[in-house]
């Protein structure tokens, strides 16, 4: 009897394991926990860093840009780092892909439990890219840091949007302010939902933008939406820098972002999102002005 009861107990965690590994989000966070960035050796010059082998140079060049950035990201969110950032630098796709939790080697950088996660592509093709990363991945650190693992999440809308702001532009290479403005005056517009931006796909417009070979269309509306997010982020802060500042603190204290925002700012994100938008139609772009 107790044997086919210890036999039936085995077959159902068996079959549960079997189910919940066949989910491909838990799959890749199990892939990515057995790919632990730990687990690399670390930088002797920089012990904050860890790095695979082959990756070595291009590390020693992120230790050389770490501190600026750390500074930049620290005034940008008016508050020190709640823990020192540690990152991995990768030079194999496939282990970075295995390691950032989204199973995806296509996506430059990733935040995830303390670590940013660098592609090796920002050692090779895009190093070009590799300061502006690292800062945007430093920002959702800083900010994820402060609060509880299980706080409640803004919309990926406002991080992805402070994260480029406070980087100066970082995940949004190709894709400048003017560029953003000439968008959003066009009703190419950035959908401000609560869709998970890793996921490109998932970036929605009013109107799908388009651009012109050689241009990779698929790389020009993430960069889009997330220009337009970061200027949206610019503005709210220019436009009442302390209310701003109060926000991320309160969401650092993990409170929801609705009801956090509208108390601060006495409007709903779509509704001062509206403000923006009117704010950007009224400023004539320099290249529109007569001569
Ligand atoms: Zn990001």
């Amino acid at each position: 009897m107790l044997r086919s009861i210890a036999t039936l107990a085995f077959a159902f965690f068996a079959a549960a394991a079997v189910a919940l590994i066949g989910r491909p989000v838990l799959r890749t966070a199990i892939v990515a926990a057995w790919n632990d960035p730990a687990s690399l050796p670390a930088l002797s010059i920089d012990p904050r860093i860890h790095h695979e082998a082959a990756a070595r140079p291009c590390a020693e060049r992120i230790a050389d840009l770490l501190p600026k950035a750390m500074a930049q990201i620290e005034s940008a969110h008016s508050r020190p780092f709640s823990k020192s950032p540690r990152i991995g630098v990768y030079a194999s796709y496939r282990t970075y892909a295995r390691a950032n939790g989204l199973g995806d080697a296509g996506i430059a950088g990733v935040s995830r439990a303390g670590w940013a996660l660098l592609s090796p592509t920002l050692c090779e093709d895009e190093h070009d890219r590799l300061a502006g990363v690292l800062t945007h991945e430093l920002s959702h650190l800083h900010f994820f840091g402060w609060r509880s693992r299980n706080a409640a999440r803004p919309p990926p809308w406002f991080t992805e949007g402070l994260a480029v702001a406070a980087s100066g532009g970082g995940g949004a290479e190709g894709v400048d302010d003017d560029e953003a403005r000439l968008a959003l005056r066009a009703d190419i517009r950035v959908i401000l939902d609560e869709a998970a931006w890793t996921d490109f796909s998932a970036i929605r417009f009013t109107r799908e933008p388009a651009c012109v070979a050689p241009c990779d269309l698929w790389t020009y509306r993430q960069r889009l939406a997330f220009r337009q997010a970061g200027l949206f982020i610019s503005w709210m802060r220019a436009r009442n820098p302390e209310k701003f500042t109060l926000l991320l603190r309160r969401l650092e204290q993990g409170e929801i972002f609705d009801g956090a925002f509208d108390e601060i700012f006495g409007e709903t994100p779509k509704r001062l999102w509206r403000f923006f938008i009117d704010d950007v139609a009224r400023v004539q772009p320099a290249s529109h002005l007569p001569e």
